[in-house]
């Protein structure tokens, strides 16, 4: 295990966060350059199920931590589990999402193991001496910094969710499951989870959505957001934000994409009244179709987008509404 490649796969309510499989997928390339192995770390509560479709997506070996004090995600019980493993087996790098159970635990494990951390990275690669090179922005977005690694082990690692290409799916790859005791009792966990509350109006996390419908300044108030929510609800869709809806108070931080909000990467995004700056495409412009609706003609957001429609939002939305009800449901 020394010098291994460790990823630490996040899940919830019983599914694999999607950043697991872009971590796994960063993880088996550079461990094909070094020469080593790529190893999956499951910790929790009867999660042994999920590895098959780790395997399924390219990983061979997953090790499962399993004990009834990790059911819920806790910074102590994540680190307790894991600090002791990571100095006994001395991995070379230890690559987790920059989600928010990975920005609480990536920096307590590094201060814990006095190993150096690389947070938030978008691109992951080596050096000609194989050491790791990690590009993050900093200045909110404004520039990307490049940091070299030393020969520190283990070296811990944040990639910024929906960046990096997850490895495809072949459901006729196998792998090994090996479990792992670990002992903890309640006296080392202080935090209590009790339950567990989404924001108003957030029924589906937004870097995972398959299918986003955001609106801009072009809403006019926070009341406007509901014909986005009735068609994000016929699609199956999460409903997003731009900064200037945030800003405004229309919508919650947790829906803001762009450069200072989430980046997002979903199969369909459909801007409404949006204009397309900069900041906004820096965080959804890598969806796979964009549909935008805009009464500008000469808005930025047409740049990028697959579909344009020049109009009135007030008009188009509850429009592409009725028919979509009417295709789903035929
Ligand atoms: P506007 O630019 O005001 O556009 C509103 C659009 O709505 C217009 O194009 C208008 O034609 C259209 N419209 C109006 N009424 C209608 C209607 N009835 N029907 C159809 N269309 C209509 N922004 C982000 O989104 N995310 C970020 O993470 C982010 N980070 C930032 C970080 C920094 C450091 C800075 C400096 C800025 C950041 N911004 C971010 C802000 C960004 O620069 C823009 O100000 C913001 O994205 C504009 O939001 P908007 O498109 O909703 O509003």
């Amino acid at each position: 295990m020394a010098g291994e490649i460790w990823i630490l796969a996040e899940h919830k309510e019983g599914k694999l966060k999607r950043v697991s499989f872009e971590s796994l997928g960063q993880g088996l390339i550079l461990a094909e350059k070094l020469k080593t192995e790529c190893s999956v770390f499951l910790l929790g509560h009867e999660v042994e199920k999920l590895a098959t479709e780790l395997f399924h997506h390219g990983a061979k070996k997953v090790y499962c931590l399993e004990n009834s004090h990790l059911k819920n995600y806790t910074s102590d019980g994540y680190a307790a589990a894991l600090t002791n493993l990571i100095n006994e087996k001395k991995p070379r790098l230890l690559i987790m999402g920059a989600t928010f159970q990975g920005k609480d635990l990536a920096p307590k494990l590094s201060a814990r193991l006095k190993a150096p951390l690389f947070v938030d990275c978008i691109e992951l690669s080596l050096n000609d001496k194989e050491k790791l090179e990690a590009t993050r922005p900093v200045y909110g977005g404004k520039a990307y910094m490049k940091v070299t690694g030393n020969d520190a082990l283990p070296q811990i690692v944040s990639i910024r969710p929906n960046v990096m290409t997850p490895p495809g799916k072949d459901e006729s790859l196998t792998g090994a499951v090996e479990e792992i005791p670990v002992e903890l009792n309640s006296k080392d966990i202080r935090t209590i989870v009790k339950e567990f509350m989404l924001d108003a109006g957030t029924k589906l996390d937004l870097t995972e959505a398959r299918v986003i419908v955001s609106g801009g300044r072009g809403m006019k108030g926070s009341e406007n957001f509901k014909i986005l929510e009735e068609l994000a609800d016929i699609l199956g869709a999460a409903v997003g934000a731009s900064r200037a809806a945030v800003d405004a108070g229309w919508r919650n931080h947790a829906a803001q994409v762009g450069q200072t909000g989430k980046t997002v990467t979903p199969e369909l995004y459909i801007a409404c009244g949006i204009s397309g700056a900069v900041q906004h495409l820096a965080g959804m412009s890598t969806s796979k179709y964009i549909v935008a609706i805009n009464k500008d003609p000469d808005a930025n957001i047409f740049k990028v987008a697959d579909y344009g429609i020049v109009g009135d939002l007030f008009e188009i939305v509850p429009l592409l509404s009725g028919e979509f009800k009417n295709l789903l449901n035929a």
